[in-house]
């Protein structure tokens, strides 16, 4: 398996499944099978209200808890103060973990203005061993800066919306000149547009004989970006893992950087509150 030893020396998946949108009933199935055909990195959140089964399915898998990377998020409404400390707790609860591998700041919520207040008590959660590893999620670039000038904490990752017509450069140069890893998410675009569909995807598909979402995802691990596409059903989960025995070439990687479109699928993180 692929990885990618972030800037506190801890050494992440770079492949693994995401669950948002994964109804809280069908999740425990779905983080199980994802488990027995080789997935070690989980990415939940608070806010997908899912997090019961994705550990109820680490509790059943047997697997020890170091062989697993999970990841969970800190929504809005419980920034600042002493409501992250109690959001962390409420998140080991349900998942039934000691601690977490990796917890985001989820948006940054700017016109809050609790994100670098916020970003200070996850340092400390870090410190009580509760998240081995912290980071952010949807930081657009002045929203780092400020994390980098106003506290001492360099995040381990930002998790943002990326893929082929959504590259987010800016953010990707900024964040790897101050030694943060890219979390994509979104990777797939949503489904929302014809990505899958597009001549420059499925050529490189047919010519390595693999799916276009295969090439897709492919495609983020050959740029170094921590991966997690999301899917519920098995035969999805078992396609979207089996990207490890191929290689797209450099005129292949071309041809998928140029669909860059400045689109994105979901919200702009300034007007999330
Ligand atoms: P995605 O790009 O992974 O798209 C998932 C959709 O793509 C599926 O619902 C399905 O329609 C399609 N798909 C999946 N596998 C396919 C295949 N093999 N062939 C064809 N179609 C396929 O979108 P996502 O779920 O939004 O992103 C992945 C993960 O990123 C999420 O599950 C979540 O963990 C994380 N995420 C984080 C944020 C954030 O604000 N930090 C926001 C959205 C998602």
């Amino acid at each position: 398996m692929l990885t990618i030893t972030l800037n506190d020396g801890r050494t992440i998946p770079q492949l693994g499944l995401g669950v948002f949108k994964t109804p809280p009933e069908e999740t425990e199935r779905v983080v199980s099978e994802a488990l027995e055909l080789g997935y070690r990195h989980i990415d939940t959140a608070a806010i997908y209200r899912n997090e019961e089964g994705v550990g109820r399915a680490i509790a059943a898998s047997g697997i020890p808890r170091d062989e697993l990377w999970i990841t969970t998020k800190l929504w809005q409404d419980h920034q600042g103060g002493d409501k992250p400390f109690a959001a962390m707790d409420e998140s080991l609860g349900k998942l039934g973990l000691d601690y977490v591998d990796l917890y985001l700041i989820h948006w940054p919520a700017p016109k809050t203005n609790k994100f670098v207040e916020s970003w200070k008590s996850l340092g400390v959660i870090r410190d009580r061993g509760l998240a081995k590893s912290i980071g952010v999620s949807n930081f657009q670039v002045p929203h780092l800066q400020r994390l980098l000038d106003e506290t001492d904490v360099v995040p381990a990752v930002n998790q943002v919306e990326l893929h082929p017509y959504f590259q987010e450069r800016e953010i990707v140069t900024f964040a790897r000149q101050h030694g943060i890893n890219i979390e994509s998410w979104g990777p797939l675009g949503q489904g929302k547009y014809p990505l899958l569909e597009l001549p420059e995807i499925t050529a490189a598909a047919e010519a390595h004989g693999k799916s276009p979402a295969q090439v897709v995802i492919r495609w983020h691990l050959q740029h170094d970006f921590i991966v997690f596409p999301k899917s519920a059903r098995r035969e999805r989960l078992r396609e979207n893992f089996e990207v490890f025995d191929f290689e797209l070439n450099a005129e292949q990687m071309g041809a998928i950087d140029a669909l860059e479109r400045g689109h994105r699928v979901s919200s702009d993180p300034n007007e999330v509150d």
